[in-house]
């Protein structure tokens, strides 16, 4: 019988799987850049983290998280995002007791989601992200979509588009909910079953509807902006110049929402269509927040901001868009045994290299000089060792360097320094002995 993977989640394997390591490895070097350091929170949590967290009014909370009985009874969800996860980290471990707030996390890993598959969605997908925690300052608010901004930059991404809108303060909120909820009286009895429970728990939320027919309904909405109290509306406008200031291109989007509960002031969302032509949904999307970390548990008053990048949808588009790396070599060695005596030599000399701080492979296994260079090519080697009778008897090696074809026979115990001369690699070994 052959099993299948689970609906909506997939397996991220060979070339792909070295792509991935590549996105979050470059986002990982930029973060670092403006210091934020790494955190591992578990994959599961109490339900009511996120019940609490996520907010009970969003899609994720309502009808998405996997949640179950763990065996002693305890109700766990798998996470369906990390923010709240962080908060609760940042609060068990009073990190909100550093002298230097704030502090700034990332982090990466899979997140799950019971929604429906289809393009650019899964049911396990993998986040990179970040948070700002500890910290009021509307700079770190601008600081959090600059980064967004450079980690897109850094892929050569052109033409990304920035979104973004404001909130506001609790006060802002309730009188716009208020002013949604007058709106949509008339209207809602002939829109979407989603926006009828929206209507209910959280207006806001109506604005993030799909159904082509309740769009029409939305346009003619009232618009947040002119809900924002003064000094709601200030700090947007502040945040606004720093990032005229620093030339990052945006669009205000009255309509976004952002599907979590816990957003106030600023959201942005950062969206970008392939050469393709395919929009894979928002590549990423974040935003400031009031009072989850209050809410979590921790002291009143300190708030925070973050970032959430979807790995698979950065992929795609990198991938529609030939911006994947495309590395001329992949292995700086492949060794050949081409004498079935030879197979322990290889392998000896395989191991040699590595220790030396040489990316080598082999199979030890014997192989005719023609389809070893085959296989060579296939895997992307830059040089291939040949070892046969010949070579063993006579304590030396044939090198051929596989850019330009140039073979060389090398004594054996020259073996390492004729790479290091060649590749500069990591001769600490060397160094040691000596
Ligand atoms: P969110 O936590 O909902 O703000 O999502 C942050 C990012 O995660 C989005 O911008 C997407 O790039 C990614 N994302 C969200 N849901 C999915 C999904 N079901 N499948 C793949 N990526 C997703």
């Amino acid at each position: 019988m052959e099993y299948q993977n689970v609906k909506g989640t997939h397996d991220v394997i060979l070339k792909e799987a070295n792509d991935y390591k590549y996105i979050v490895d470059l986002m990982s070097e930029v973060v670092s850049l403006f210091d934020y350091h790494l955190f591992h929170v578990p994959v599961i949590e109490n339900a009511n983290l996120f019940q609490r967290g996520v907010g009970a009014s969003s899609d994720i909370v309502r009808k998405e998280m996997y949640t179950f009985l763990d065996k002693g009874e305890r109700l766990i969800s798998l996470r369906p995002e990390f923010t709240a996860s962080i908060i609760r980290s940042f609060n068990n471990n009073k990190l909100y007791a550093t002298m230097d707030l704030p502090i700034k996390a990332y982090y990466h890993g899979p997140v799950f989601r019971y929604e429906r598959p289809q393009l650019g969605r899964y049911r396990q997908f993998d986040q990179f992200g970040i948070e700002i925690l500890g910290t009021n300052s509307l700079y770190f608010d601008a600081e959090a979509i600059i980064l967004g901004y450079t980690i897109l930059k850094q892929f050569n991404l052109e033409d990304v588009t920035l979104k973004i809108n404001s909130l506001g303060d609790e006060t802002s909120r309730n009188n716009y909910r208020q002013a949604l909820k007058d709106y949509f009286k008339d209207h809602i009895d002939n829109m979407c079953n989603d926006c009828k429970s929206r209507y209910e728990l959280n207006p806001l939320r109506i604005l993030d509807c799909k159904v082509k027919e309740d769009q029409e309904i939305i346009k003619n909405a009232p618009k947040i902006y002119d809900y924002l109290t003064e000094e709601s509306k200030e700090r947007f406008e502040h945040i606004k110049e720093i990032l005229d200031e620093n030339h990052i291109p945006y669009e205000v989007d009255d309509n976004l929402v952002r599907g979590l509960d816990y957003y106030s002031q600023i959201v942005f969302e950062f969206h970008y269509t392939s050469k393709k032509g395919f929009n894979y949904g928002a590549i990423g999307a974040g935003g400031h927040y009031s009072n989850l970390i209050n809410e979590l548990g921790g002291p009143k008053d300190m708030q925070g901001v973050g970032f959430s990048f979807g790995v698979e949808r950065l992929y795609s588009i990198l991938k529609d868009d030939d911006l994947l790396l495309d590395e001329q070599y992949l292995l700086d060695v492949y060794v050949a045994s081409i004498d079935d005596n030879a197979n322990l030599s290889a392998f000896n000399v395989s191991n040699l290299l590595r220790i030396h701080g040489l990316k080598v492979d082999s199979d030890y296994t014997f192989h005719k000089p023609g389809s070893a260079i085959k296989i060579a090519i296939r895997k992307k080697a830059r040089y291939l060792i040949f070892i046969g009778l010949d070579e063993i008897e006579n304590n030396v090696l044939t090198v051929k360097d596989l850019s330009n074809q140039e073979q060389i026979q090398i004594k054996y115990e020259d073996l390492i320094n004729y790479f290091y001369d060649k590749l500069g690699f990591n001769h600490k070994h060397i160094e040691e002995e000596e």
